[in-house]
């Protein structure tokens, strides 16, 4: 066994990588001796570039499927990209842009060659980078959205909703993203908070007044709206305007007369009661116009810019230029009352950030209500679970509430809508997989296709069984068991999946959803690009090996809760594999001076501290697969990290370096590769290759760690007694060590004086030698009589000698305590003041009284080891 003495992640990463790939170790089939367990990817799109969202979403995902491969299952994790419409048709629209070019130049077919070519230069970035981070999918089965087999189940999904009459085609108002030109759905319209206006403008009033005035006042936040005004209204119960009805009201600017509506949705709090009512461009009002039968007037182009319905001034006006033009107008004109500031909520697009318009338009929409119920149903009875639970909640108020889906996009990348139009008969509409010939109705061959394509999403909500093109491996590997994401495509995707695997399979598609949270920067501020405050993962992954970027994530990845990075906090992870790296080197040289060779493993003739060992490992296995069962990966991380700092190299190490023999030489190596095992779905990099190193040395069952077992431990039983007796002699320690430190003895010669207590002779006997080493102590005696009493136990009492006398400790001691009482009176002062206690987060208070109890008790231990050598 030979180990280099520093651990070089670049190089062993790339040999490591490529031994997998050579094994075909992530590949999974059918297997009718093993149990599935498959989790499919949250597709990235095919613009995507490995991001620490990614990181951590993917790293989630492979220390899982990792966990299983070594639990026996034969576990596939499914990898693929997702055609992402309008992010792609951007990025192309943008370097065709850039050589003078718009999409129009080129024409639909040009166009798509175009994506195409972008696509297949650009479109495995992503996937090449998630190699990279370790993520042991089945790549051959790398599934496209736009793939052919998988266009053809969308195709097969389209009709069977539009025969059921569950797809339908209608006229709605539905958001518009002016600057993509396509309708977007509710979810893809993001609502954020603005600083506003709400202005209050008059109405006239035609042949009478209310309240005196000859007009009425509206308020509104988007005043260019008023020109599409058909109507005013009012709560029937406000009895103010109950005149108003009789009058007439003028819309400014246009002398259009305005009907007067009562309905019971109108809030005679907010503004002054009368609200503006524009059907065309805004879903509440759309809603009053179908119900009160209003008339429907347009206002705007599809670039947002004002069109021949409003005055001639502003035609052609974008939205906004028109919203300060009128307002200034409005002023002069001395028909605004007041302005008042004002948040709003508005939708911007999901894409490319601009602020969404209500726009009414001929679009197609699945009808959401009927495909709901069973997906309720399967969460209200927790078929399918939610990590964190809270997610349960947020999911079915959703779909309490869920509304027409809007599946029709107005770009060209993307699965073209599958529907026919008759160019003579105007009723017509086939849908078909393949393109029709004649018209049903008049026989008329003139037919064309629908000129949108479909939402991005109604191809990834069948992700989880359309990336089978086996049927019988659909049959072994469906349903899937777990789904890892970040909550923000908990309606884009999650719940869609949900509905589409229980209406088109029958079945759930996952049992676990997995939700985890955000990464964030040091402050706590959301990581993104503009902002400049992003980490790349790449780069990280350069700088500390991918070992470590995952094991940090992990450790930071407490369930559900979001993730504050800086680039510091990986030095956890490079400094563990350092740590492991090590320990390994440590033993293979132990084992190449003693020229032991190992011919197996069976650990027999085993002494206190190796069942002590084997028994925390025991245990930490169980809580580690406790732990990753539940998704705890910080929980299970940490715990891993304990035993194997702590357990395995601060005492087991230590404590056998004197007699270092076959016997030990096989615990160590046991409990190494256990560890190893437990860590390998973290750290799958470091932990495979070290196994590589031990299995020239002991024979193994396994080629690869990643194709091991999880550790099932030994059993082990101790002496009645046996355990109890070790655990003393190991807190003994570190209470030595402690009055070494407050004596300041740290390097001083110092010999220790036991008086058992109990029949505990034969203990400090039989382990004299490594604790003398551990506790760093020249010799120890066993004594009937101690001088002074350094410290008093249950098993026994301790005093230290050395060449110092007591007037130095006493001396010493006190310097100590003066200064503590020092601290403590600051602290104090600070606990004292009110405006502090009242101010200060409370975990810095907290913090503040946790630090003064701390120092009571150190000032009253090092008072009483002065005491004791008076
Ligand atoms: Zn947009
Ligand atoms: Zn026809």
């Amino acid at each position: 066994m030979n180990i280099a003495p520093k651990y070089d992640p670049k190089e062993i990463e790339k040999k490591i990588h490529k031994k997998w790939i050579d094994e075909h170790a992530f590949d999974a089939n059918i297997n009718p001796a093993k149990k599935p367990y498959t989790i499919v990817i949250p597709p990235p799109n095919v613009t995507g570039i490995l991001h620490m969202g990614h990181a951590l979403n993917n790293t989630l995902q492979d220390v899982i499927i990792r966990f299983k491969r070594l639990q026996g299952y034969e576990a596939l994790w499914m990898p693929g990209t997702d055609h992402a419409g309008i992010a792609t048709q951007n990025v192309v629209e943008r370097s065709l842009a850039k050589e003078g070019l718009k999409k129009e130049d080129l024409g639909r077919d040009k166009f798509q060659e175009k994506l195409w070519d972008w696509t297949n230069k650009h479109g495995s970035t992503i996937i090449n980078q998630l190699k990279t981070l370790g993520a042991s999918c089945d790549w051959r089965r790398t599934r496209f959205t736009m793939d052919e087999e998988y266009s053809e189940i969308i195709k097969d999904v389209f009709i069977a909703l539009y025969d059921k009459k569950l797809i339908y085609r209608g006229r709605r108002l539905i958001n518009w993203c002016p600057r993509c030109k396509t309708a977007l759905s509710d979810e893809e319209s993001a609502h954020k908070d603005l600083d506003g206006w709400m202005y209050f403008i008059k109405y006239s009033l035609d042949c009478g007044t209310i309240e005196g005035n000859n007009y009425v006042v509206v308020a509104t936040t988007r005043p260019e709206t008023m020109f599409g005004d058909t109507a005013v209204a009012i709560n029937p119960q406000d009895f103010r305007y109950t005149e108003l009805k009789k009058l007439k009201v003028i819309l400014p600017l246009m002398d259009r007369e305005l009907k007067v509506i009562e309905d019971e949705c109108i809030d005679p709090q907010f503004g002054t009661g009368v609200v503006k009512v524009t059907p065309s461009h805004d879903p509440a009002d759309f809603a009053m116009g179908k119900k009160h039968n209003l008339e429907f007037i347009n206002i705007m182009n599809d670039d947002a810019t004002l069109n021949e319905n409003v005055p001639e001034q502003f035609i052609g006006m974008d939205r906004f230029e028109a919203r300060e033009a009128l307002v200034t107008l409005l002023e002069e004109k001395g028909l605004i009352v007041k302005k008042e500031p004002h948040k709003l909520s508005a939708g911007h697009c999901y894409r490319c950030n601009t602020i969404v318009e209500p726009r009414i338009s001929l679009q197609w929409f699945v009808n959401m209500k009927p495909l709901a119920e069973e997906a309720i149903r399967a969460a209200e009875e927790d078929k399918v679970k939610f990590y964190p639970e809270r997610w349960k909640k947020v999911y079915l108020n959703w779909m309490y509430n869920i509304q027409d889906w809007c599946i029709s996009r107005q770009i060209w990348w993307g699965h073209r809508i599958p529907v026919w139009y008759c160019e003579n008969c105007e009723d017509v509409m086939i849908a078909s997989k393949t393109t029709p010939q004649t018209c049903p109705k008049c026989n008329g061959s003139k037919l064309h296709q629908d000129n949108d394509v479909l939402d991005t999403w109604f191809s990834s909500w069948l992700w989880p069984f359309a990336t089978f093109k086996d049927k019988e491996e659909l049959k072994y590997f469906y349903p899937t068991n777990t789904l890892v994401t970040a909550s923000e495509i908990l309606f884009f995707w999650v719940a869609r999946m949900i509905m589409s695997g229980l209406e088109f399979k029958k079945e759930l598609p996952f049992n676990d959803v997995v939700i985890h949270g955000t990464v964030r920067d040091a402050e706590g501020v959301k990581m993104s690009k503009s902002l400049g405050n992003t980490i790349d993962p790449l780069e990280m992954i350069e700088k500390f090996g991918t070992d470590a970027l995952r094991f940090s994530l992990m450790m930071l990845a407490a369930s559900g809760s979001d993730v504050f990075l800086s680039e510091d906090k990986f030095l956890v992870g490079r400094n563990f594999c350092n740590k492991i790296w090590n320990a390994s080197r440590f033993l293979s040289m132990q084992m190449e001076k003693h020229n032991i060779k190992i011919t197996n493993l069976e650990l027999k003739d085993l002494d206190t501290i190796d069942k002590w060992a084997i028994e925390e490992l025991n245990n930490t296995a169980k809580d580690v697969a406790i732990n990753l069962d539940n998704y705890r990966m910080n929980d299970a991380a940490k715990r891993i990290y304990e035993f194997f700092w702590h357990v395995y190299c601060d005492w087991y190490i230590e404590i056998t370096k004197d007699k270092f023999n076959e016997q030990r030489a096989k615990v160590l190596v046991y409990l190494l590769l256990e560890s190893l095992k437990l860590l390998h779905p973290f750290m799958p990099f470091i932990t495979e290759e070290i196994y590589s190193i031990i299995a020239e040395m002991v024979p193994l069952k396994s080629k690869l760690i990643m194709h091991s077992d999880w550790p099932q431990g030994i059993n082990i039983e101790f002496a009645p007694g046996e355990k109890e007796k070790m655990a003393a002699i190991m807190d003994t320690i570190v209470q030595i060590r402690n009055l070494k430190a407050d004596l300041g003895l740290n390097t001083q010669k110092t010999k220790l004086e036991v008086l058992p207590k109990q029949y505990a002779d034969s203990l400090w006997l039989e382990n004299k030698d490594w604790v003398k080493r551990l506790a760093l102590l020249e010799d120890i005696e066993l004594v009937k009589y101690l001088k002074r009493t350094l410290y008093k136990g249950e098993w026994w009492d301790l005093n230290l000698i050395s060449d110092l006398n007591a007037d130095v400790f006493i001396a010493s001691l006190d310097k100590k305590i003066a200064n503590i009482e020092n601290m403590m009176a600051k602290t104090n002062a600070k606990l004292s003041n009110e405006n502090f206690v009242k101010n200060a987060p409370a975990d810095i208070v907290d913090g503040e009284k946790v630090r003064f109890a701390e120092m009571q008790k150190q000032t009253s231990r090092l008072g009483e080891l002065r005491n004791a050598f008076k």
